[in-house]
């Protein structure tokens, strides 16, 4: 007997047929002996609905309430997939957050999770319920209603997956699992069995949206084994795991691509101390995350040029924030780009092996696209390129890497 957590999405739960579907899916694995949490996000466009009918009441309103309002589309879906479950004959029972308890701190909108005090859950799993759980919501010490941010069902699955050291945590959504890259931009790529949490924890933060970064930082640091499958189709979907010898053998695990950056490069700036401070001090004053930051000294002139990425929305801001300073460290001049793309080849098998860099600039000047920046870390590197070659790059790459071609075609020499 296993003891599994199930969360569906909104789509998932959008009508009342697809509710229907889950109480089934949660049945099957009860009747197959396991214990059953199911966590539940509201019927989908119900939270955007919530939202708007919030932003509309007033300008500014206190966090506090909009967390009252959106959490509401949870309370209409646990009731429904409980009913659902009962009426097929079975036991179920469904709790808000509060009630399970899940406590937070008070950061409303986006609060983050301390403690979960699973014992009413414990309790029903062994009079034989199917324990039927809100996911997005919580409540602060003081006995606030909050939430944990948009996509936060993710997060609650995983927090109550963790506290009652369940043996899986099933996230089925729209999706069959994690690709080694965009199937919209390359056609053959492959549906990944296994990912490590780190690499999927780079893959997520570079825009490959299947889960909520939260749930995958909790999945590694309580080593809950989750599994990302569809709710639509049959399949055994993706798992996502600590690293295990076979990652190792495979130097890339996927390819992502990020449009949401833009870059900014100040030329002429004399080579002293304290440049750097005054440039990106005014960035963090203004709240400005930087990403990518290349610095190089001309040994003739004496003078350096600094080049950096923001977000794309902040951009025109970041360029406002920056003429001051810019005048005032006395250097040449201030530019922008927004017509930039990062590309990102991910994988833990790059720990071990070089060259990877290597091959990747190989692959990219086959094609003729010129490298702007460059990053890397222990597990991945990134390339700054101009935004109408990304798609280009993104096939150049998947191809380079044998992406298509399974663990066993490509392990590396
Ligand atoms: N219902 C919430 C949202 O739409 C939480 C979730 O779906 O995970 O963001
Ligand atoms: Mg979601």
């Amino acid at each position: 007997m296993a003891l599994i957590v199930q969360k569906f999405g909104g789509t998932s739960v959008g009508t009342i047929e697809r509710i229907r579907n889950v109480a089934a899916r949660a049945v099957a694995d009860y009747n197959a002996g396991n214990q059953v949490v199911v966590v539940v996000s509201a019927m989908s466009g119900e939270t955007n609905k919530l939202v708007a009918l919030i932003e509309g009441v007033a300008a500014f309103y206190n966090k506090r309430e909009y967390d009252v309002v959106v959490a509401a589309g949870e309370q209409v879906s646990i009731g429904l997939l409980a009913a659902a479950i009962e009426s097929m004959g079975y036991k179920a029972r469904s709790y808000l957050g509060w009630q399970v308890r899940f406590i937070t701190d008070s950061a409303f909108s986006k609060a983050r999770i301390k403690e979960v005090e699973a014992f009413r859950i414990r309790k029903d799993l062994e009079d034989g319920y199917i324990v039927v759980v809100a996911g997005f919501q919580g409540i602060d010490e003081l006995g606030n209603l909050t939430t944990l941010g948009r996509g936060g069902s993710d997060t609650s699955a995983v927090a109550v997956a963790a506290a009652l050291k369940a043996d899986r945590c099933d996230i089925y959504t729209d999706v069959d699992g994690v690709y080694t890259t965009d199937p919209r931009i390359v056609s053959k790529a492959r549906k990944l069995d296994h990912i490590s949490y780190d690499e999927m924890l780079e893959m997520a933060s570079l825009g490959a949206k299947v889960l909520q970064i939260r749930s995958v930082e909790l999945a590694k640091k309580y080593r809950v084994p989750l599994r990302v499958l569809s709710s639509l189709e049959e399949g055994t979907g993706t798992l996502l795991t600590e690293e295990n010898h076979m990652m190792e053998n495979i130097l890339v695990s996927g390819i992502t691509y990020d449009r949401n950056e833009a870059k900014v490069t100040i030329q002429g700036v004399p080579d002293k101390p304290g440049i750097a401070a005054a440039v990106f001090g005014a960035l963090a004053d203004a709240n400005i995350n930087v990403d990518m930051i290349i610095q190089n000294v001309s040994a003739s002139s004496g003078e350096t040029d600094l080049t950096f990425t923001v977000p794309r929305g902040d951009h025109k801001m970041a360029i406002k924030v920056l003429e001051p300073v810019v005048a005032q460290i006395g250097a040449r001049s201030l530019l922008g780009n927004v017509e930039i793309a990062k590309v990102s080849a991910v994988g833990v098998g790059m720990r071990s092996h070089a060259g990877v860099a290597q091959r990747m600039f190989r692959a990219l000047s086959q094609e003729g696209i010129n490298i702007q920046m460059i990053s890397t870390s222990e597990i991945k590197v990134s390339v700054v390129i101009d935004e109408k070659y990304m798609e280009l790059a993104v096939r150049a790459l998947h191809d380079a890497f044998e992406l298509e071609k399974g663990a066993e075609g490509r392990i590396a020499s």
